[in-house]
């Protein structure tokens, strides 16, 4: 019980930042919407730069849109979920953010059942972090791959986040996850540890494998079904 107050906590913690980034995003960005629109009759002849525009406004918006949900404290509900589609949903909200840095997220699915029982809100939030890391593994860009496999003989899937970045050395590793732990000046510390939480909490578990300046793999192995799930429903 205490371990899942401490994981509430940080959630919380990144869940009111990400709340915090979203409201200042989002007043701005109805300005320049106001402003646009009574740009609108200078523009007609330039459409082509308006639609541009406003299909990237409206692509801001659903990032924060997207955002606001998962900062907002969520009831646990477990649920058949697609993890192809939360990984695609993902992708979507974090490949803007992958290209200015020079970074392909590349995906390959090898399942045939891609329903897993779980919290889907949290699972985004895994692959968020996950990929977020990735990206900024490679400050000079690169390709991360996600692969999604099925394990039979264990009744689950493996996701595998592959990157072509700095790598982690190897008297390093056993301190990822641990609570603030960061490399980075503007890190947390916090993001790997909440979801190898959460996929803990699946009965899953999460494994590093990597090599310096070649790359990290971060896999993730998701049972189907928890053996326990009739307590968490
Ligand atoms: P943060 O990203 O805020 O630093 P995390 O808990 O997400 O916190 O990660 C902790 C540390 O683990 C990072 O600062 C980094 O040193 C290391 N790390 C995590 N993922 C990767 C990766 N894919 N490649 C290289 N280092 C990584
Ligand atoms: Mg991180």
């Amino acid at each position: 019980a205490e371990e899942m107050m401490i994981n509430s906590e940080k959630l919380s913690i990144a869940g009111q930042l990400a709340a915090g980034i979203a409201h200042e995003i989002r007043n701005p960005l109805t300005a320049i919407k106001g402003f646009l629109q009574l740009l609108r009759p200078d523009f007609v002849t330039k459409e082509k730069y308006m639609n541009i525009i406003s299909t990237e406004i409206e692509r801001i918006e659903m990032i924060i849109s997207e955002l606001l949900i998962l900062s907002k404290p969520q009831e646990i509900h477990y649920s058949k979920t697609n993890i192809v589609s939360i990984i695609e949903e993902v992708k979507m909200l974090l490949e803007t953010q992958a290209i200015l840095k020079g970074v392909e997220i590349n995906t390959e699915f090898y399942c045939e059942n891609t329903y897993i029982y779980c919290e889907k809100n949290q699972l985004k939030q895994v692959c968020i972090n996950f990929i977020k890391n990735a990206i900024e593994a490679m400050p000079n860009g690169g390709n991360l791959y996600i692969n999604v496999t099925e394990n039979r003989e264990e009744n689950g899937i493996f996701i595998h986040f592959k990157d072509e970045g700095k790598g982690i050395p190897k008297e390093k590793i056993s301190k990822i996850g641990h609570p603030f732990y960061t490399t980075k000046s503007d890190g947390t510390g916090l993001g790997f540890m909440v979801s190898k939480r959460i996929v803990e909490h699946h009965e899953g578990y999460v494994e590093i494998d990597s090599e310096l300046n070649v790359g990290t793999t971060i896999t993730v192995f998701l049972p189907m079904e928890q053996l326990s799930f009739k307590e968490k429903e």
